[in-house]
C-alpha cells in the first residue's frame, strides 16, 4: 500500500470510530429514558379516606416485593391542612425493605387555580411531588395559566395524569409551549394507568420534544400496584425508537 492508500485507510478507520461514538452518544440518553414496568411512581395508602383499607405502607411494600418491583413511590393526596403527614412520613422512613426495592416518600398535590399547589412548602421542598389537576376549571385560559405556573414551580417533580378538560382541546402551538416548558424545567410527565393519560397525541408530542416520562399506577388498592396493562400502548410508544 502506498502512502496515499495508507492515509485513506486511516481516515476511513477514524471516520468509522467517530460515527460509532456518535451513535453511542445518541443512543445513551434514549436508553436511560426507557420506561421500566418494575417502577411505580404513584401509589396511595389508606392515609386518604378513599383507598382500600388494607392498603397501608407495610402491605404495599410487601406486595411490591412479592411482585418484584424495583421502585415504589408513595404519593398520598396532600392538602395544606393535612394533619397526618408526619406519621405518614415516619412510617415510610422506618419500614424495612429488602435491598432490591427502592422506596420514595412523596405526595400528590392538587394544582390550584393560580398554578400553585395545595401543599405546604416544608413538605414540597423536601419530598417527591406529583402535581395533578383534580378540579375542573372549565376555562382554557385559567387551565393554561395554571399548568404553565406549576411547571415552573421548582418543588414539583412530576405532572400527574395530564389531559385537557372535556370542554377544550389545545392547538399545536399551545401544546408545544407546554412541551418546551416541561423540557426547560426538567419536569417528568407521568403515564397514568388509572386514567390512561396523557392522550396518545400528547405523549407523541412530549416524546418529540425529549420530555422525560415515568409510570404511575395511581393504585388505590393493593392489586393495582405495578399494574400497567391499561397503558401498554403508551409504554410501547415511549419505549420505541421512532
Ligand atoms: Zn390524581
Ligand atoms: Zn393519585
Amino acid at each position: 500500500m502506498d502512502n496515499q492508500g495508507c492515509f485513506n485507510e486511516i481516515q476511513l478507520f477514524l471516520i468509522k470510530i467517530w460515527s460509532t461514538r456518535k451513535a453511542l452518544i445518541k443512543f445513551q440518553p434514549l436508553l436511560s429514558r426507557l420506561l421500566n414496568i418494575k417502577e411505580d411512581f404513584h401509589v396511595h395508602t389508606s392515609y386518604n379516606d378513599h383507598s382500600a383499607l388494607d392498603l397501608n405502607v407495610a402491605s404495599a411494600v410487601n406486595y411490591a416485593e412479592a411482585i418484584g418491583l424495583k421502585t415504589l413511590a408513595f404519593t398520598e393526596h396532600v392538602r395544606r391542612e393535612s394533619n397526618w403527614i408526619d406519621s405518614y412520613v415516619n412510617e415510610i422512613e422506618k419500614i424495612n425493605t429488602n435491598s432490591n426495592l427502592k422506596l420514595i416518600t412523596g405526595f400528590e398535590a392538587k394544582i390550584l387555580k393560580d398554578g400553585s399547589i395545595d401543599c405546604l412548602p416544608k413538605y414540597s421542598d423536601n419530598y417527591f411531588v406529583i402535581a395533578s389537576f383534580h378540579t375542573i376549571y372549565g376555562n382554557k385560559e385559567i387551565w393554561m395559566n395554571a399548568i404553565k405556573n406549576v411547571i415552573q414551580n421548582p418543588d414539583v417533580n412530576v405532572i400527574g395524569h395530564l389531559a385537557p378538560e372535556q370542554s377544550f382541546s389545545l392547538d399545536n402551538e399551545e401544546l408545544i409551549e407546554i412541551c418546551e416548558l416541561l423540557r426547560e424545567h426538567g419536569k417528568i410527565i407521568e403515564l397514568n394507568a388509572k386514567y390512561n393519560r396523557p392522550p396518545l397525541d400528547w405523549v407523541l408530542e412530549f416524546k418529540e420534544h425529549n420530555v422525560e416520562f415515568h409510570l404511575g399506577s395511581d393504585a388505590h388498592s393493593l392489586n393495582e400496584i405495578g399494574e400497567f396493562s391499561r397503558i401498554r400502548k403508551l409504554v410501547q410508544v415511549v419505549n420505541s425508537y421512532t
